[in-house]
């Protein structure tokens, strides 16, 4: 597995970074980002920036690309994970990079340091880049907006699974510890076990699968279903109990389809302790019988801020559509989205500028020390 080549941050500066936001956010209406467009939101002044934007794509930072009407420049992955980084850096959240540990459907997985030593688990979401069996009969679809929306997903994506982890570990589910989140990346604690489709012996399996129906039905009684209950998603700690990771795709037990989500969930675990420890699950919960409402973990989520945001990606990302429905997501969203091309509509919003202003602040804070605290130990 890959290591995260994270040497080329210890030689940006102040001004890459700019340029980087800048492209980040030119691509909210752009396609592409001209240079004219990067050095007005980056308000650098003309002298060097060609060199500074030249260099990054050097980097495989950002990329020049040639568009049907104009060129201009995107983001790649690497300058969006630079972004997040370099801001989970600043606020102190992780000092260093290490290995890879995982490769998600839909995201990639990093063991990191802390300050204080500690190893962390992050999370970098990664949504796009899959589905190009599906995409490929969309060519004009996929050539509209892909360019953009993977950073709008994947930042999305983040968001609500650490929105869900804070609000599950508040409760006391056990969950791994939320830490810090910028753009698509997550920070939380890392789970000390294996993922339960690595297991192959448990001393009490009865004991395993009463645990995992009693926390499907917890989290039912708290208002949400997991909706991707699978042995992927659990962890088995060493006290044999287990752990529940991965959250984009919950769903509040109010959704049209929360029924069939719940089932499903359970017959996930019951179909794998037969298949794997030839164990018949005979007793296990029902929508009807066991889900009682208790506690509106659910609507606290969807207030705590971007509820708007989550439905939007829920239905772009078919969260909480059956399966079968899931396959039109692609037909239906065609034809909209933003026009490309309109120049006029680069003022930023509001938020926007304050998170430069917030960056900004930052990293006038961060670069007396800048030397240690990106880089020192990325590698390790
Ligand atoms: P995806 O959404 O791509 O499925 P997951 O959150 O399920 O991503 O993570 C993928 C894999 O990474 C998991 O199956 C697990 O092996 C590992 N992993 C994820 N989070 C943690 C964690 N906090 N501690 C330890 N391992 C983890
Ligand atoms: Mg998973």
């Amino acid at each position: 597995m890959g290591r995260f080549d994270v040497e080329k941050l210890r030689y940006l500066t102040r001004e890459d970074f700019r340029v980087l936001t800048a492209i980040e956010m030119g691509m909210k209406n752009h396609e592409l980002v001209p240079g004219v467009l990067i050095q007005r939101i980056a308000k650098l002044g003309s002298g060097g920036i060609n060199k500074l934007i030249r260099d990054l794509c050097e980097k495989r930072l950002c990329s020049y690309e040639r568009g049907k009407q104009y060129d201009g420049y995107r983001l790649t992955n690497l300058g969006y994970d630079f972004l997040a980084l370099k801001v989970l850096t600043s606020r102190d959240h992780i000092s260093g990079v290490g290995t890879q540990i995982g490769v998600g459907k839909e995201s990639d997985i990093y063991l990191v340091r802390n300050s204080e030593e500690e190893t962390l688990c992050m999370k970098l979401h990664r949504l796009g880049r899959i589905s190009f069996r599906k995409l490929k009969e969309k060519r004009d679809y996929l050539c509209h907006r892909n360019n953009a929306s993977w950073i709008y997903l994947s930042r999305l994506s983040a968001a609500k699974e650490f929105a869900f982890m804070q609000a599950l570990y508040s409760y006391g589910f056990p969950v791994p510890k939320p830490v810090a989140q910028n753009r698509h990346i997550v920070i939380m604690s890392l789970v000390k076990g294996y993922p339960l489709n690595q297991i192959t012996e448990v001393e009490d399996v009865g004991g395993l699968y009463s645990d995992l129906m009693e926390l499907i039905v917890r989290l039912a009684a708290h208002g949400v279903i997991h909706s991707d209950f699978n042995e992927f998603n659990i962890m088995v700690g060493d006290d044999a109990k287990p752990i529940l990771i991965d959250f984009p795709q919950m769903i509040s037990i109010s959704h049209t389809n929360a029924e069939w989500y719940f089932n499903r969930d359970v017959n996930c675990v019951r179909d794998f302790f037969r298949r794997r420890f030839g164990f018949d699950g005979e007793e296990y919960p029902t929508w009807k019988e066991n889900v009682r409402r208790e506690f509106n973990l659910d609507q606290e989520v969807m207030a705590s801020g971007f509820s708007k945001d989550v439905e939007t990606f829920d239905a772009e990302c078919g969260v909480g559509e059956k399966q079968e429905e899931g396959e039109k997501d692609l037909e239906e969203g065609e034809g909209e989205g933003e026009s490309e091309g309109e120049e006029e509509r680069e003022e930023l919003e509001f938020d926007e500028r304050e998170e430069l202003a917030a960056e900004q602040d930052e990293n006038n804070e961060a670069e007396k020390k800048e030397e240690n605290v990106v880089v020192n130990g990325m590698e390790d």
